[in-house]
């Protein structure tokens, strides 16, 4: 067995976490008041690599490993949680045009993509449809050499500010073998954007996409018309180790941040470390991390060797922001009332965690997916 990261993923690992520290960490709470994350800044991760980790090499990216698309994520995490999902959803974008996507769209959209000079969301959530994702309503109807979409989705991360959403619609009749995914450039006519007030995770523009008979070239298709279901399965396999990442990350920020605190603050007369009491539940958080970050690397690194990781991908995705929020939330409590303050991103980074609790599915799908690889998929609730 091998634990450690070989030499290429030490080097990446220093040079995000270099970038993470000294750009993203300084900024962090200016994006959760309000200001819009420059798109200047999405072109650095470009430059970075970070973009572009899995697009393939002829189309500017580095077709890298996904378990480099987890360090990148733990490592920007620490900066900036938020930051990690530009990176996740890059991901997810250069693996569905990348594998899926006709020559022209992925032309156009991958190198743009790599470089940083274009964000592509994913809309699979709609008003009426999340956690049963297959029961989703928007239509998209063959007409001439266009495919119309009409549709709401729901909650989707980049609504605000992405160039392109892939879009899963359906195309061939009920359930999940009925949905399609499609391209959809943001700049058509008949998309509407409705940002919300979301509670944390701000920098995201997280809101609605309308589409009212939106018309996009057949080209724009990614993969066979009932195939959609499929790859957005396939996309959230990894992404759910990401996402455990970006949030073990962040709550290893915030205990780092409590750890540094507990050795300078005094309470009856020595520092806060030297109290069992404060000492143990930083030794608790660290453990549960520390568990959890071996599980999600495991799991890309299974899929990295093509080897099934379903069921660690859902392990992970419902323990990892959980002890995740849990951190988070005993940094504050453990810096006593300054926690509490806004002065520290304490509070900014359980809002951001348990947005990630939520999104790619809750824990309580997720145990769906562990149990139904435990017992079988006879005795699963819902198929
Ligand atoms: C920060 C954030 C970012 C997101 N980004 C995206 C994005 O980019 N693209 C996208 O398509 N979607 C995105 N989403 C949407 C997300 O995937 C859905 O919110 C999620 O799948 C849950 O769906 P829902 O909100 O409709 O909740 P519902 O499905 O209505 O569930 C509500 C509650 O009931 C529980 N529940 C539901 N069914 C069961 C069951 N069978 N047994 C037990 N409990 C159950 C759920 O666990 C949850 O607690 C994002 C969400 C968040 C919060």
């Amino acid at each position: 067995m091998e634990f450690d990261f070989d030499d290429t993923e030490r080097t990446f690992q220093d040079v995000v976490q270099r970038y993470a520290r000294e750009r993203l960490l300084p900024d962090y709470q200016r994006w959760d008041a309000g200001e819009r994350f420059p798109r200047e800044r999405v072109s650095e991760l470009g430059a970075l690599g970070l973009m572009g980790l899995r697009v393939p090499v002829e189309y500017g990216g580095s077709a890298g490993s996904y378990v480099l698309a987890g360090i990148a994520s733990e490592e920007l995490g620490r900066g900036d949680h938020t930051v990690t999902l530009l990176v996740q959803l890059a991901a997810i974008a250069a693996d569905l045009i990348g594998g899926y996507g006709s020559a022209r769209v992925k032309r156009e959209l991958l190198p743009q993509l790599a470089a940083g000079d274009r964000l592509i969301a994913f809309g699979l959530s709609e008003p009426g449809a999340g956690s049963d994702a297959a029961a989703l309503r928007t239509l998209a109807k063959r007409e001439d050499d266009c495919w119309v979409i009409d549709g709401e989705k729901a909650s989707i991360s980049l609504a605000g500010c992405a160039d392109d959403c892939i879009v899963f619609a359906r195309m061939a009749g009920g359930g999940a073998r009925g949905i399609g995914a499609v391209v959809v450039p943001l700049d058509a006519p008949g998309v509407t954007r409705r940002p919300y007030h979301s509670v944390g995770g701000r920098l995201s523009e997280r809101g609605a996409l309308i589409f009212d008979q939106v018309r996009v070239p057949l080209d724009h298709q990614l993969g066979a018309e009932g195939s959609g279901f499929v790859q957005a399965m396939e996309a959230f396999d990894y992404n759910r180790a990401l996402i455990a990442l970006a949030c073990i990350g962040a709550a290893m920020q915030s205990i780092d941040e409590t750890i540094a605190y507990a050795k300078q603050r005094e309470t009856f007369g020595k520092p806060l470390a030297r109290h069992e009491g404060y000492a143990f539940q930083i030794a608790e958080h660290v453990t549960q991390l520390e568990a959890a970050r071996l599980l999600a690397y495991r799991t890309l690194w299974l899929r990295d060797q093509g080897r099934p990781h379903t069921r660690e991908a859902a392990m992970v995705k419902w323990l990892g922001p959980k002890v995740a929020a849990e951190a988070c939330h005993a940094a504050i409590t453990l810096h006593g009332w300054l926690g509490y303050d806004e002065s520290l991103p304490l509070g900014q980074r359980l809002r951001d965690v348990i947005g990630l609790e939520i999104g790619d599915g809750t824990a309580e799908i997720m145990k769906g997916i562990v149990a139904r690889e435990i017992f079988g998929r006879e005795y699963t609730a819902y198929r």
